[in-house]
Parts: structure tokens; C-alpha cells; sequence
């Protein structure tokens, strides 16, 4: 990111400045923590290196190509492409089992994956043989593996995970950040984590 800046204006007219003038290098793969207290502007940053929001000034650069000049089809391509998100929430389909909540990333993407494969995704996520189990029969904490493996299963080369623990038990958080861990190697993935 260069000279990155955002701000929002509210309803009262007042302007609130979220980034100012923001300068970051991320490597191509890793683990990368940001963090910052609440309201420090970590959700518009992951939300600009995502393609969800726009910057006012500044610019971010991914694989050498810049997103300044980019059209609506191009965030499109982009977000498909290259990122995955993780947010607090798991955001899963309460209707849809485990299978069905990762293959609906893919099905966006025009894509398919074989439940054989999906299966290996599961295994490595230890969610193994949870295929046909119902969103609401799951722990907090399968939940968000499964909302892991549903950005994972589009291959993004950016994995994007806001607040991906804080609303989980203290007790399992390390397990999460463990997994992201071996993830960024197994899946050469750059993670940006807050
Ligand atoms: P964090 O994720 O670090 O808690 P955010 O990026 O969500 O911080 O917010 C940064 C600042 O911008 C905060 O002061 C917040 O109140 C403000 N903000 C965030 N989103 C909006 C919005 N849609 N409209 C107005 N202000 C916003
Ligand atoms: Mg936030």
C-alpha cells in the first residue's frame, strides 16, 4: 500500500478520517498480524486490500499491478481471483450442510469441486467426515473452520481473516491461529490477520 487514505462521512456531514496516509509491505506468502485498537481503521485497511472498498488517495499494488485504474469487472475478477475472507461472524447458509456451504463459493466462480476433494479440505481442516452435517449441529469453532474452508476452496492467493477469533472460546483461539499457520504453507497463501 501507498500513501493509503480513506474516510468516511457522516450522516452529520462531519468527515472521519479511517487511514491517513497509509504505507504497508506485505510478503507473498506468511502470516502477517495487524493490529490496533477498536475503531483504528483495521476493517477499512482489510476491506481496501480486499476489492469491498475503495481508497481516496493513495494506491495498492498486488503482484505488481496496481488496483487505481480498476473497473467494476476488474474488482470482480479480483475479488474471485485473489482473495478469501474470513470475517468474525462465520456468515455460513443455516440451510446448508457443511458441503453445500463451501461448494457455493466455487458455484459463484462458474467452478466445481468434487466431494472427493472437498472431503481432502475437510481432512485438513479436522473437520473430517462433516460433509453432510447442518450449519446449526456445529461448534463455534468448526463453524469457522468451515467459513475458513470456504475461502480456501476458491485457491485465493490473499487470505483475509478480520477478527476471525474474538467471538470464539479463549480455549480454541490458538487452534485457529495454528491452523492459519500451516494453511499459509500448504495453500502459499499470504494471510493478513487482525
Ligand atoms: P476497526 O476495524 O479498527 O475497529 P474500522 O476500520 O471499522 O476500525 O473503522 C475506522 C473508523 O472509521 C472508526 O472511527 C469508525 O467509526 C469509522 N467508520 C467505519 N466504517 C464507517 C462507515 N461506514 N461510516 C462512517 N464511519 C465509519
Ligand atoms: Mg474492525
Amino acid at each position: 500500500l501507498k500513501n493509503v487514505s480513506k474516510s468516511y462521512r457522516l450522516a452529520n456531514g462531519i468527515e472521519k478520517k479511517a487511514l491517513n496516509c497509509v504505507s504497508l509491505n506485505f510478503p507473498d506468502t506468511g502470516l502477517v498480524f495487524v493490529v490496533g485498537k477498536s475503531g483504528s481503521g483495521k476493517s477499512t485497511l482489510l476491506n481496501i486490500i480486499g476489492g469491498l472498498d475503495k481508497e481516496d488517495s493513495g494506491e495498492v499494488i498486488v503482484d505488481g499491478k496496481s488496483l487505481k485504474h480498476f473497473k467494476n469487472e476488474d474488482y470482480d475478477y479480483y475479488r474471485n481471483e485473489y482473495i478469501g475472507f474470513v470475517h468474525q461472524e462465520a456468515n455460513l447458509i443455516p440451510d446448508y450442510n457443511v458441503y453445500e456451504n463451501i461448494m457455493i463459493a466455487l458455484k459463484l466462480k462458474g467452478m466445481k469441486i468434487s466431494y472427493e476433494d472437498c472431503d481432502k479440505l475437510l481432512d485438513y481442516l479436522s473437520l473430517n467426515g462433516l460433509g453432510n452435517r447442518n450449519i446449526n449441529e456445529l461448534s463455534g469453532g468448526e463453524k469457522m473452520r468451515v467459513s475458513i474452508a470456504r475461502a480456501l476452496v476458491k485457491n485465493p492467493k490473499i487470505l483475509i481473516c478480520d477478527e476471525p477469533i474474538s467471538a470464539l472460546d479463549v480455549s480454541i483461539r490458538a487452534q485457529i491461529i495454528n491452523l492459519l499457520n500451516d494453511l499459509k504453507n500448504e495453500f502459499n497463501l499470504s494471510i493478513i490477520f487482525i
